[in-house]
């Protein structure tokens, strides 16, 4: 694993732009306090599936998680 960009970077970068483009509030009702959650998940590598950080979890087949429930357990755990 390399170099882990840091979380306020990483939304610098407007790699985590899309998460406040409204489609989550739409699909799930996000509320921005949801989103940042969402972002520190997303902030982190998935250890389970290996998606990388910004990127969401993928199942085994390929398809891309959605939800920020769906992101994986041991992904949504870490600290
Ligand atoms: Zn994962």
């Amino acid at each position: 694993m390399g170099e882990l960009v840091p979380y306020h970077e990483l939304l610098d970068s407007g790699r985590l732009d899309w998460l406040w483009d409204g489609r989550l509030h739409t699909m799930y009702g996000y509320t921005s306090h949801d989103l940042a959650t969402f972002a520190r998940v997303l902030a982190r590598p998935c250890p389970d599936c290996g998606a990388g950080q910004a990127e969401r979890c993928r199942t085994t087949s390929g398809r891309e998680l959605m939800a920020l429930d769906e992101q994986h357990l041991s992904r949504r755990l870490r600290r």
